[in-house]
């Protein structure tokens, strides 16, 4: 609790900071988590044909979890042929019973929301809180949306029939596992296609425990396909001849080396790739609602977030007002144990990612940026990274070009809207920017002219199952969500 406390100049007063009183709030539900997992193959958990297993750790404390199985070719393989048999069955269903499957996915997921959650935060290291509020309930929106929708599938595309591809190759990150999942499965499966689907070698748990609801559900064994491992598993997911389209969601390097895999083939292909998003605050802006919206922009899931609010530009006007609030503000994020209900910054996805995020974060400080860091002590064990701003950043540092992927801003500073928009738009990247004024107008202005396949006005990183999400330029091409969305998993006859 705060301490209602007498200031220096002797009135009462919220006293923030370290006089924030907190005791420790653990989340205690069981994930319910097994030692070893199987590959999920057409309805069964089975044993990887490679024999091997690797660990997934807890990046909280660095301890394992679960041993996962390693896929190789003749696995990624057996999964293909479990849903193209599948795709024949499943692509006739009615799309109303295949709608009756969506919703019982929908509906055992928020049966055992908080042992996902816990599952799901233990695995990737984000807070309880968002897991908890954010990834699991918006995963089983998506299951309830595309529901809503595979029964209402003449409307997809008004004049034509919108009939389903075939068996789909799938590939998702480390940063919303269960989502990135619930994203890639809704549309496919209510469209009529078949899936294999590879998560990320780091946070492949909440994959294996959603087969465990597919199988609860019913659902018809090969309809959906698990394989785990790491890269070379998802480029056999993604090098399949039997794959009639490949979606991807990670990094643009790792995107474009797919599409120069599959270059001359006729594959359907969706990209979802990286960003550095612009969250531009003009003088008008309710400041203090910019500031929250900023730190969410950024902070949300230690910045693990592809549309991640990245680079702050600031009106000049403002600069010095908003940065001093955002100093204060960070001073008071609680960093640690992603189970404690009051943690705003659990821990760094990998050793991989900690490592990448220390260099780029020491290359702003060579390259001239000033850092910021409150003051705030890290656990010992696992990966963590203070909240960090740049101050003094200029469009040529790597911190204002490179996504960091972790809890880092680099500020910049705009005179115009023509130079707002201007260092806004100088990026290879086009997913997504925040406008923070009061001016109707130029909101309508700045979202038509920024390139970014999403523009927040007053507001960031809100999602909707009905709203299409994707980039353009090095961001990717596709969109999830939406009728947009299903149109990416359908061919119209
Ligand atoms: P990566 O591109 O490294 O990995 C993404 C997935 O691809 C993982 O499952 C990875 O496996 C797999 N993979 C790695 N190499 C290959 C390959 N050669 N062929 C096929 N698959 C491969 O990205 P990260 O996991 O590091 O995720 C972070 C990136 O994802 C960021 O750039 C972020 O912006 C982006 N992202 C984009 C989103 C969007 O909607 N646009 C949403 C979320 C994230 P493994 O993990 O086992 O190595």
């Amino acid at each position: 609790m705060p301490r209602n406390r007498r200031n220096r100049a002797g009135r009462a007063g919220l006293i923030f900071g370290d006089l924030w009183e907190f005791d420790p709030a653990p989340e205690t539900a069981d994930p319910k988590l097994k030692p070893r997992y199987g590959l999920f193959i057409n309805g069964s958990f089975v044993r990887p044909r490679t024999g091997r297993h690797f660990d997934s750790v807890n990046p909280a404390n660095e301890r394992k979890l679960a041993e996962i199985a390693l896929a190789g070719p003749a696995d990624v393989d057996a999964a293909y042929q479990a849903a193209s048999r599948a795709f024949r069955g499943w692509s006739a269903l009615p799309g109303r019973e295949r709608g009756k499957y969506l919703f019982r996915i929908a509906r055992l997921l928020q049966d055992r929301a908080r042992e996902f959650a816990v599952a799901e935060t233990m695995d990737g290291g984000k807070p309880i809180r968002e897991s908890r509020d954010f990834d699991v309930p918006m995963a089983a929106a998506h299951f309830f949306y595309h529901a809503g929708w595979a029964d209402k599938l003449e409307y997809v595309a008004p004049g034509r029939r919108a009939a389903p591809l075939g068996v789909v190759g799938q590939v998702i990150p480390w940063n919303f596992p269960l989502l990135m999942l619930a994203w890639k499965l809704g549309p496919a499966l209510a469209m009529g296609n078949c899936v294999v689907l590879k998560p990320a070698e780091t946070t492949s748990i909440t994959a294996l425990k959603l087969a465990e609801i597919l199988q609860d559900a019913e659902l018809p064994p090969g309809v959906v396909n698990f394989v785990t491992g790491a890269g070379e598993t998802g480029a056999l997911v993604m090098g399949h001849p039997s794959a009639a389209k490949v979606a991807f969601t990670g990094s643009t390097e790792v995107g474009k080396a797919i599409m120069r895999q599959l270059a001359g083939t006729d594959r359907r292909m969706t990209m979802e790739l990286g960003g550095k998003a612009a969250n531009i605050v003009f003088d008008d802006a309710p400041i203090d609602q910019a500031v929250e919206g900023i730190v969410n922009g950024i902070f949300f899931n230690q910045g693990h977030v592809c549309c991640a609010g990245s680079r702050l530009l600031v009106h000049e006007p403002v600069a010095e007002r908003v940065v001093s609030k955002l100093k204060n503000r960070i001073r008071v994020l609680r960093v640690g144990d992603p189970l404690d209900k009051n943690t705003d910054l659990g821990a760094i996805n990998s050793r991989a990612q900690l490592d990448k995020i220390t260099r780029l974060v020491a290359s702003g400080v060579r390259e001239g940026a000033v850092k910021f860091q409150p003051p705030c002590p890290l656990p010992e064990k696992g990966f963590y990274f203070p909240p960090t701003l740049f101050t003094k950043v200029t469009q040529s540092h790597r911190i204002a070009r490179e996504e960091i992927f972790g809890p880092v801003l680099s500020i910049l500073t705009f005179r115009t809207v023509d130079e707002a928009i201007e260092k806004a738009n100088n990026t290879p990247y086009g997913l997504s920017a925040g406008v923070w004024t009061d001016k109707g107008s130029r909101i309508l202005r700045m979202s038509t002219e920024l390139k970014a396949g999403v523009v927040w006005a007053n507001t960031f990183n809100k999602f909707d199952p009905s709203s299409p999400f994707g980039g353009y330029k090095e961001s990717g091409f596709g969109r999830e969500g939406g009728r947009q969305g299903l149109l990416d998993y359908a061919r119209l006859e």
